[in-house]
C-alpha cells in the first residue's frame, strides 16, 4: 500500500463501524472442537473452495486439509484466513502446516477460552459497535445478545412452504416455526397468516432488516403471480407440483414480502451473483426497483461477477445500496473495481461493508479485507488528485457507519 493508503487503513481500523451482515456460530460450537483451528477452517470460505461445495459436506481430515490447500496458495477464501491469524495471533507464516498447526490451535483455544471474543476483536479492536446478525439456521429466531448484535428475518424458508417437505439451501422450512409456535396451517391463507405472524413477531423484536438469498436456490427473476396462481403449488399433495407452478408459488412471496417490507418500512438486503447456475446477477432486479421505490434495498456482494451492474443501477434507483459485504473474499481485485465504481456513481453515500462469517477469525479477516479495499481505492483516488485527503477519510467514515446507519434507520 502506498503511504496515503496506509494511514487510511489505520484511521479506518480505529474508526467506529456497522457490519452489516454475519453467522457468528456460538463459540462453543468451536470451544468444544478437539481440534478447534480445524473446526474454525471449516466453518469459513477455504472449506467452499477445498470441498467444491457452499460449505455443506467438509469432510476432509487436517492431513488432506493441509495438502490440498497447497494446491491453492493465492485463494482468496484462504488468504483472508491467513490475514486474521497473523493480526490476531502474531502468527508468523504465510501458509498453514503440520509444524505450525498445533501452535496455532493452541493460541486460538486459550484464546476462547479466556475471552469473550467478540468483545475483545470486534468491539475491542475492531471497534464495530453494531452487527447485523443473519441466523438462517433457525426460522423465526431473533435471540441476539443486543448490546451489539441485532436481528434480521430470513425470508428464505417461506418461499418452501408450498408443502411441508420442502427445504431451502439451508435446510429450513416454515413449518419448523409453525410447530414449534403450535401455529394450524391448512390454508394458503393460514399459510400468508403465518408469514405475516413471523413478521410481527420481527418487528416486536426490533429486527433490523429482511435478509433474502434465495439466488443459492433460484434465479432473481420475479414476475408478479396472481393469488389463484400462485395456491396452485400449495393445494398439490407434496412432490406432486410442477417446477411452473412452484416459481409461481415463490415469485408470489416475493412480491408478498416485498409488499410487507414496504408496508412496515423494513430494508431488504438480497444476496446477488453466485448462487443457482449464476442467474443472479444483480440487473435482474430491476424491474423490482421500479416497483419498490420506498424500499431501501442492499444488494450484496457486488454482484460478483456481475460488478459493473450494481454501481451503474444505484445512479438511477436512490432506494438503491450497494454492500461491498464478501465481495473482498471472493476477488479482491474485483471488490476493488466496485468500490472505485460506487464511490464515483453515489459520490461516497449507500456504500456499506460487512463480514458474512461463522466466526470471530473470518469476520476479522474479512472486515480486514474491506478496510483494506476501501484504503487502496481511497487511496488512489488522492494520489490521483481525484479527491482530496479529507473527502477520502469522511468518504470511510460514511461507508463505516452514516450510511449503513441510514439504511438500518425505519
Ligand atoms: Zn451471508
Amino acid at each position: 500500500m502506498t503511504k496515503i493508503s496506509q494511514e487510511l487503513f489505520s484511521l479506518f481500523l480505529e474508526s467506529p463501524k456497522i457490519d452489516t451482515h454475519e453467522h457468528l456460530l456460538p463459540p462453543e460450537r468451536f470451544i468444544e472442537s478437539p481440534d478447534i483451528l480445524f473446526s474454525i477452517l471449516e466453518r469459513s470460505y477455504l472449506s467452499w473452495i477445498l470441498s467444491g461445495t457452499t460449505g455443506k459436506s467438509f469432510n476432509l481430515t487436517r492431513e488432506e486439509l493441509l495438502s490440498r490447500v497447497k494446491t491453492i496458495p493465492a485463494s482468496s477464501f484462504y488468504r483472508y484466513l491467513i490475514g486474521a491469524f497473523q493480526f490476531m495471533y502474531e502468527f508468523q507464516d504465510n501458509s498453514l502446516s503440520q509444524e505450525n498447526w498445533e501452535g496455532l490451535s493452541r493460541q486460538i483455544r486459550e484464546n476462547y477460552e479466556n475471552n469473550d471474543m467478540v468483545k475483545k476483536w470486534l468491539s475491542g479492536r475492531l471497534n464495530i459497535q453494531k452487527i447485523i446478525l443473519d441466523r438462517y439456521w433457525i426460522v423465526g429466531d431473533f435471540q441476539v445478545d443486543r448490546e451489539i448484535f441485532s436481528p434480521v428475518l430470513r425470508l428464505d424458508p417461506f418461499f418452501f412452504g408450498y408443502n411441508r417437505e420442502a427445504r431451502d439451501h439451508d435446510g429450513q422450512s416454515p413449518y419448523f416455526y409453525a410447530n414449534r409456535e403450535g401455529i394450524k396451517v391448512e390454508t394458503f391463507d393460514e399459510y400468508l397468516n403465518l408469514i405475516d405472524h413471523i413478521f410481527q413477531q420481527g418487528i416486536k423484536e426490533g429486527i433490523s432488516a429482511l435478509k433474502l438469498a434465495i439466488a443459492y436456490d433460484r434465479g432473481l427473476s420475479f414476475n408478479q403471480v396472481t393469488r389463484e396462481k400462485a395456491e396452485v403449488a400449495f393445494y398439490r399433495e407434496a412432490g406432486e407440483e410442477t417446477l411452473e407452478e412452484i416459481v409461481n408459488f415463490q415469485d408470489f412471496i416475493f412480491h408478498y414480502s416485498f409488499q410487507k417490507a414496504e408496508e412496515l418500512s423494513l430494508p431488504v438486503q438480497i444476496h446477488t451473483g453466485p448462487g443457482k447456475a449464476f442467474q443472479a446477477a444483480p440487473s435482474l432486479l430491476g424491474p423490482i426497483l421500479e416497483t419498490y421505490r420506498a424500499v431501501k434495498i442492499s444488494i450484496f456482494h457486488g454482484g460478483f461477477p456481475w460488478v459493473g451492474e450494481p454501481g451503474a443501477m444505484a445512479l438511477f434507483y436512490p432506494n438503491l445500496y450497494l454492500d461491498l459485504v464478501w465481495l473482498p473474499l471472493l476477488s479482491p481485485t474485483f471488490s476493488r473495481l466496485a468500490l472505485s465504481e460506487w464511490i464515483e456513481t453515489t459520490g461516497g453515500a449507500r456504500i456499506m461493508m460487512g463480514g458474512d462469517s461463522w466466526n470471530v477469525e473470518g469476520a476479522v479477516g474479512s472486515i480486514l479485507f474491506n478496510l483494506e479495499t476501501m484504503a487502496r481505492v481511497l487511496g488512489e483516488m488522492v494520489d490521483t488528485g481525484y479527491l482530496s485527503v479529507t473527502d477520502a477519510q469522511e468518504i470511510g467514515k460514511m461507508v463505516l457507519w452514516s450510511n449503513p446507519e441510514e439504511f438500518f434507520a425505519s
